[in-house]
């Protein structure tokens, strides 16, 4: 494999750390990009690739010393099991009256497309503080702001994490379309920014449309190339950074 790694120019978060960000530029095939491909993930605890994984525990013990358990709730996700996801809300809405277009809007406030899941990169994960009790759902935004148990991390994070490679995509600025604000999303820049590059180039559509999902057939060109600008683009400026 074709491996080069580029200094990126350095990046300014949220007005703080000036970071640089070093990009792990490989050649990434079509399978791992729409997590159809079998990868080689750092360990079962730590589902990432090895890199990302590695820059992980790094965060994780440096996390730990200010009293903080990162506790990875969901990390690489493959195209199958984004899919069940998918066809399991599809049907629930359409059983609750929705029609296929209500429906796919619904499901994509939080839920990618498969094939269009951050998560099947092996870059990203969803954390909760694991110090903390954990009661019900643990991804709520509540639970990240105000008196919420994982207050303390978010706030940890957002000062830390891009010195480990880790920067949120979907944040709560306003100007940001796509999926809706999600504290507790992080994602592996070096590895997560050229991926994105790869991945822009390929045809959702064609994609998509041989994927047996439901409602597939109303996934129109106009609704993809939306979905490409607001929801796949829909992130911090910081991660597309080609
Ligand atoms: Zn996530």
């Amino acid at each position: 494999m074709n491996r080069k790694t580029f200094i990126k120019t350095s990046l300014s978060l949220m007005g703080a750390s000036i970071v640089p960000i070093p990009w792990i530029q490989e050649e990434y095939s079509v399978s791992i990009l729409l997590g159809k491909g079998n990868p080689k993930l750092h360990s079962p605890e730590i589902q990432l690739f090895n890199t990302a994984g590695n820059a992980f525990k790094r965060m994780q013990a440096a996390a730990k010393k200010d009293g903080i358990l990162l506790e990875i709730v969901s990390a690489y996700r493959s195209f199958e099991r984004q899919k069940s996801i998918w066809n399991r809300k599809f049907k629930f809405n359409q059983e609750e009256g929705l029609s296929p277009e209500q429906n796919i809007n619904k499901i994509i406030e939080y839920s990618t497309l498969p094939g269009t899941s951050r998560h099947h990169w092996g870059t990203d994960v969803d954390l909760i503080d694991g110090s903390k009790i954990r009661e019900g759902d643990v991804l709520l935004t509540e639970k990240f702001h105000g008196k919420g148990p994982y207050v303390v991390m978010r706030k940890w994070m957002e000062k830390n994490a891009a010195t480990y490679g880790f920067i949120r995509p979907y944040t709560d600025k306003k100007t940001r379309k796509g999926f809706y604000y999600e504290p507790w999303h992080y994602s592996y820049a070096p590895i997560a920014i050229p991926m994105l590059k790869s991945y822009m180039d390929l045809d959702l559509k064609l994609l998509l449309s041989t994927s047996d999902l439901e409602g597939s057939i109303h996934l129109s060109t106009s609704f993809l190339t939306r979905y490409r600008e607001e929801n796949i683009l829909g992130i911090a400026k910081e991660l597309k950074t080609f």
